[in-house]
């Protein structure tokens, strides 16, 4: 039994919290379904040590917060059995004398207060029970197991088999189990995903190298080496892989993909594989695709105000055509998810049309088109049109069919969400009438075309603040000068910017994670006129311009003078 929902509720706002934006995850946490107090935990959305400073104020427990250092003894650790403290989330992090130190994750349910009076009568010990976060418990019980220990041992293990393995395909062995056989390899395999997901690690690359076979994660956009296996364990590991997802297991000369689905931590998460043949043998990589790091509400998504306002009033509207576009790995997909997400209620019906579907959200009518039998973007945007949709979201258009059928469908009552490859939101005009849209079509539908990119962001523990250096100063005390009204209240400052060094938190990068920039179109009268007469770019920009626009670049150069993002890879990324 978690906190009650009200009393953390009041809690936050007594915190600082706002109410609107509260409601906002307790409408995410019922979706997902899982307690706030979990949610909230598991999102980060507020930092746990606040949710634990509440926690213990409510519940008039002490509580402990374990620094990045801190390594809890094994021998003091061990004297609760592992079994106990998965089932009661609590563990001993320390004992002075005959008193064990034990932090607990929900000290306040009545089976943990047994078990932890039990545990002290039986050893005969003295207790202190300790609030802890559920991130600094499940890092303390790991230490029951070291990650490269297990992953020795399931080597060794398989190791052992192997002979008989080889055997066995010639003569039949007695007694032994298909599990038996495969028990070590599908340990490995499990270990190593549920490393990942624990790790945040977005993807998993199992890659047969010429003599070796390599673990990868890409961890914060990084890919970091996990392990090295002697080769002939890569086989076993990437045949599992394949049957876990469902891939033909003999096929090894062309990729293929797939699926599958595993609980971890209580939780359902989704995995994206996809195979690939390399000279040196098969090397599989597997897509994360954990709800809760992954799909982003609207307000995680690095947006200003001046940016809110403009998908606030677009989102409000009954149709028209919103369209984002940028690069590949840009976070367009990430973005339509948050839309999507904030459209989605009960009263309206969405379907989408994905290639690939990437999360699944409940109330949302997800599909998957499969080109190769001829379900594409705009065969299935027809068929989606007998479906009484209210909202629309295609992956991608990029042929004549899906333009027409998608400028159709936004004339014809309905919102439309897709993606499109251009540079900026302003090249959006030109390419769709490129893909033979009529010029007098393009002002009554298009309501919204956005662009982004997505960039570094500084690592918070130790970004250095530093002056505007000489070499940019001119540039960018020109490109202020030009900054509309309505950005310019987002600055607090314009002499500083923050240079990355590099921590232990970072792992000495200097950045953590990453933050979209952005640049939104409004479809206005002056445009519009433009977009009918003559179109050409620069008169086009100019009218941006009048309008209060603010662009790629400059939303880059606030959000660096707000400390978040290294100005040189604005400059670079938006030129
Ligand atoms: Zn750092």
């Amino acid at each position: 039994m978690a906190l009650k929902d009200n009393i953390l509720v009041e809690k936050l706002i007594e915190n600082g919290f706002k109410k609107d934006e509260i409601d906002l995850w307790l409408q995410e946490a019922s979706r997902f379904k899982i307690p706030f107090e979990g949610y909230l935990y598991q999102t980060q959305k507020v930092d746990p040590k606040v949710i634990l400073k509440i926690k213990s104020e409510v519940l008039n427990i002490p509580y402990k917060i374990f620094s990045a250092q801190e390594e809890v003894d094994l021998n003091v650790l061990k004297l609760l059995d592992e079994q106990a403290a998965k089932t009661y989330k609590m563990a001993i992090f320390d004992k002075k004398e005959n008193t064990v130190f034990i932090g607990a994750v929900e000290p306040e349910e009545k089976q943990v207060q047994q078990a932890y009076e039990y545990f002290l009568k039986t050893h005969n010990f003295e207790g202190k029970i300790f609030l802890i976060t559920p991130g600094d418990f499940y890092k303390i019980i790991r230490r029951y197991h070291d990650f490269y220990d297990d992953v020795k041992k399931y080597v060794l293990e398989y190791r052992k088999i192997k002979p008989l393995l080889i055997e066995k395909s010639a003569i039949r062995i007695e007694g032994m189990t298909e599990t038996q056989e495969q028990a070590p390899i599908v340990e490995l395999v499990s270990l190593f995903i549920k490393e990942a997901v624990y790790q945040r690690a977005s993807d998993i690359h199992f890659e047969n190298l010429q003599d070796k076979f390599r673990v990868r994660y890409r961890i914060q956009g990084d890919l970091k080496d996990i392990v090295f296996l002697p080769k002939d364990i890569g086989e076993p590991i990437i045949s599992r892989l394949k049957v876990l997802s469902e891939l033909k297991l003999d096929e090894t000369r062309i990729p293929q993909s797939g699926r599958f689905r595993a609980y971890i931590d209580g939780r359902e998460i989704d995995f994206r594989i996809s195979s690939f043949p390399t000279i040196n043998g098969e090397k599989i990589v597997i897509r994360i695709l954990d709800p809760l790091s992954g799909l982003l509400n609207i307000k995680d998504l690095g947006i200003l105000s001046y940016h809110q306002k403009i998908i606030d009033e677009v989102l409000e509207k009954p149709y028209g055509l919103i369209l984002i576009t940028g690069p590949t790995g840009s976070g367009k997909t990430t973005t339509l998810y948050a839309f999507l997400q904030s459209l989605n209620e009960e009263s309206v019906n969405i379907v989408t049309l994905e290639d690939p579907v990437e999360y699944r959200i409940a109330g949302i009518n997800q599909s998957q088109v499969r080109p190769e039998i001829g379900y594409n973007f705009a065969s299935g945007l027809r068929e989606i049109l007998r479906q009484d949709p209210d909202i629309i979201m295609v992956g991608e258009i990029r042929d004549e069919e899906t333009a027409e059928l998608a400028i159709h469908a936004s004339l014809t009552g309905h919102l439309v969400l897709s993606t499109l490859h251009t540079n900026d939101s302003l090249g959006v005009v030109p390419r769709l009438i490129d893909l033979g849209v009529k010029k007098f079509l393009i002002p009554p539908t298009l309501i919204l075309a956005e662009a982004q990119r997505l960039i570094r962001k500084l690592c918070p523990e130790c970004k250095v603040k530093s002056p505007i250096p000489e070499e940019i100063k001119e540039e960018i005390e020109k490109i202020l000068k030009e900054l509309p009204k309505e950005a310019k209240k987002e600055i607090e400052q314009e002499e500083f910017i923050f240079l990355p060094k590099g921590c232990q938190k970072c792992n000495f990068k200097g950045f953590i994670g990453r933050i979209g920039i952005f640049e939104f179109l409004k479809m206005t009268p002056e445009l519009e006129e433009l977009i009918l007469g003559n179109f050409n770019l620069s008169q086009a920009r100019e009218i941006l311009k009048e309008q209060g626009m603010v662009t790629l670049k400059q939303d880059g150069i606030i959000k660096a003078l707000k400390g978040l993002v290294d100005i040189y890879e604005v400059l670079r990324e938006t030129f």
